[in-house]
């Protein structure tokens, strides 16, 4: 069994669904409020459990209802979180107004995730016993580096999804094995707009870039090697919340079982098109028979050049 750690958030998302967002100033009347787990730390390891990994999550939720509820979902998820502290204060919550058109703007407060800013005491171990650490940027980046560093000192695999977008400081970018921007993310990172150039530029700093390109699938590339494109399988999407992080989650899961990075992205694409065909983030994601079934009917290629 794949073991993976995640060092990252968990959110709240409490989700107002509106005909039209207000204005400055304007008060409307929405249709339907909803909250759910998230978070991109959180939805990770939910998506890496639920394929079979075992997961342990590090992290912290606040003293609240929702830091209660945020673990226990963790955990029924199956997902290790002896190492998610609950600090002082609220969780992070995502403000989410989304209109009639699917239309949204968010607001994220990160609450608790803000007082992570460092390894705490049995992390690095929790980390050196991991095949792959999960890293994304909504923590302080310096817990995310002490991360990423324990990683590189254990020899374990770090994968690095870069969002929200920022400059990365170039010792988080050396101590990254495997970066996964989706192609905003990959302008954002180099200025560039092309996912290929993109990539090509990103390989100066990281060894192996993927470019997640939506219903297009993704774009891979290592140093040294031609770089690969991998088609997503064509669904029809109804909502297209957190297949990123499905994503990656499938793809750390694959790629600990010791598949080749095209099969592993190729499975991976399957678990994320299975999410895409459901609403919600982390309710939205597939199981491992789901995804071995969906990956069976379609044969295991999807990988071109
Ligand atoms: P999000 O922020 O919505 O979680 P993202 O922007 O990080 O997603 P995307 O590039 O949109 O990431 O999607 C990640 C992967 O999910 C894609 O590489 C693809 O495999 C799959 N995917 C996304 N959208 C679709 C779609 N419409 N049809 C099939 N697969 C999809």
């Amino acid at each position: 069994m794949t073991a993976i750690a995640v060092l990252g958030s968990t959110n709240m998302d409490l989700v107002a669904y509106v005909p039209k967002a207000p204005r400055l100033g304007e008060t409307v009347t929405g249709r339907e409020f909803r909250t759910a787990p998230g978070g991109k730390g959180a939805n990770q390891a939910v998506a890496a459990a639920r394929l079979g990994g075992e997961v342990v999550m590090i992290g912290a939720v606040g003293a609240d209802e929702f830091g209660v509820r945020l673990r226990a979902g963790l955990a029924s998820a199956g997902v290790e979180t002896a190492a998610l502290r609950t600090v002082e204060g609220a969780s992070g919550t995502a403000h989410i107004t989304v209109d009639d058109e699917g239309g949204n703007s968010i607001i994220v407060i990160p609450g608790a995730n803000a007082r992570v800013t460092g390894l705490e005491a049995g992390d690095a171990s929790r980390i050196g016993a991991a095949d792959c650490l999960l890293l994304q940027l909504e923590l302080p980046l310096e817990a995310v580096l002490a991360g990423a560093e324990a990683a590189r000192a254990h020899g374990v695999r770090t994968v690095l999804t870069p969002a929200p977008a920022q400059p990365l400081p170039a010792g988080l970018l050396a101590a990254t094995g495997l970066l996964v921007p989706n192609e905003h993310e990959a302008a954002a990172l180099t200025g560039l707009t092309d996912p290929h150039r993109a990539a090509e530029a990103l390989l100066r700093e990281v060894p192996e870039v993927v470019v997640t390109l939506g219903a297009a699938g993704c774009l891979y590339a290592a140093r040294g090697r031609e770089p690969v494109t991998v088609a997503a399988p064509r669904v029809r999407a109804v909502d297209t919340t957190a297949a990123g992080d499905t994503f990656v989650g499938a793809l750390a899961v694959a790629l600990g079982e010791g598949r080749a990075m095209p099969e592993a992205l190729a499975w991976a694409s399957v678990a994320a098109s299975l999410s895409v065909q459901r609403p919600g983030a982390q309710d939205s994601m597939p199981t491992r028979a789901e995804v071995d079934r969906a990956a069976g009917a379609r044969g295991a290629g999807g990988a071109e050049s």
